[in-house]
């Protein structure tokens, strides 16, 4: 067997300990004769494994009560409609566009309401975060929009935009649980699990209770409803049960290593070891501002397309995979999420250093 570093933005390196315990109870869960993904969802072991999912996140990030935690399908994507349908009451809503993922919201909300552009950083290619204290925000606005941390661009919100009171809705799909949070801050908070939690096809919404309400936008599908899956604690149909588990096992990981304060701990001495390489470099530079620096997804080039094609194919030969940028800027981008050890760090940035003085310009 023969594991690379895994840079990829999503799907994601998973912690190794959590793989050889899935690995371990494959064919059978706790002496129950039967893997996670055999079982009924409504199975006394599956109530089991999704409270305590459920309750370790809520230890984790501290969740209050009054908050409810949903686990649902159709990824991160789908929430880009059911949040207006779900809480466009006055059919109005302010979005803050820093990136292609809070593009797409805007640009779905607008489906159902007046979604406004209220700021954007499209200007220099999403690459800062604008400033957020005192912006236009709508009157009458359902909520303010805001993609937390920048997957592609690599950008983060280091603090939360002023919304002059109004509700929160923050997309922390490649930020979630790198860091402690203030849930109590946001009205709804979701993310897609496989960028730093688990496998793919899942997305955790945590959710105000006020804001669970009967009267959504007519033509609502009741999947589609908070409520549905509110009352049926994320079993009103079946859900993505492995996931869920799988999910749980993180958790539990999480919990056992220090929780979120030692995951921030963690997380900014990797991020920091990679930028303070791409700041000294002479080959390779960051593509952001350094204010609005995200400590999970790191863009980097050389400022030569080539250079950066050879960079990615010798590193993939060398075991550091998935490391091109996203279809949509190119260059370079090592997703450094909480699984990712600070070895696998320093060994690329080792690699780097190797690649940069066998590449020196003529
Ligand atoms: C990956 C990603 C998404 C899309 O996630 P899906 O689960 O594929 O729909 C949305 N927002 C952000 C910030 C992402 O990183």
């Amino acid at each position: 067997m023969n594991r690379v570093y895994n840079f990829s933005a999503g799907p994601a390196c998973l912690p190794e300990e959590v793989l050889r315990e899935a690995q371990e109870e494959m064919l059978d869960y706790k002496g129950c004769g039967m893997s996670v993904m055999e079982m009924s969802h409504r199975s006394k072991v599956f109530e089991e494994i999704i409270h305590e999912a459920e309750q370790d996140l809520r230890d984790l990030m501290g969740i209050p009560d009054h908050y409810k935690v949903l686990f649902l399908q159709g990824g991160a994507s789908q929430q880009f409609a059911m949040i207006p349908m779900n809480l466009m009451k006055n059919r109005v809503a302010d979005y803050i566009v820093t990136g292609q993922w809070a593009k797409k919201a805007w640009q779905e909300a607008q489906k159902y309401g007046k979604a406004n552009k209220i700021a954007s950083s499209e200007d220099r290619t999403f690459s800062y975060i604008p400033d957020c204290q005192d912006l236009p925000i709508s009157e009458d606005a359902d909520y303010v929009y805001i993609c937390e941390n920048n997957t592609i661009y690599g950008t983060k919100f280091k603090t939360l935009p002023n919304t002059k009171g109004k509700t929160l809705v923050a997309d922390v799909s490649s930020c979630f649980l790198s860091e402690p949070v203030d849930v109590e801050k946001y009205g709804l908070i979701y993310g897609g699990v496989q960028k730093n939690i688990g496998p793919a096809g899942m997305v955790i919404v945590i959710i105000r209770e006020d804001l669970i309400r009967e009267d959504v936008l007519p033509g609502t599908p009741t999947m589609l409803t908070y409520k549905t899956h509110a009352d049926a604690k994320s079993l009103y149909n079946t859900p993505n049960c492995y996931c869920i588990y799988m999910c749980g096992k993180v958790f539990k990981w999480l919990k056992r290593n220090g929780g979120l304060a030692a995951m921030k701990e963690k997380n900014e001495k990797k991020a920091a070891i990679l930028y303070d390489f791409l700041d000294s470099s002479s080959l390779f530079h960051g593509t952001v501002e350094k204010k609005d620096r995200s400590l999970m997804n790191v863009p980097f080039v050389t400022g030569d397309k080539e250079l950066d094609a050879k960079f990615v194919k010798e590193a993939e030969e060398a075991g550091f995979v998935n490391l091109k940028g996203h279809r949509s800027v190119g260059g370079m981008r090592a997703s450094i999420y909480n699984a990712m050890p600070i070895e696998g760090v320093e060994a690329l940035v080792a690699f780097m250093k190797k690649f940069e003085e066998e590449n020196q310009p003529c």
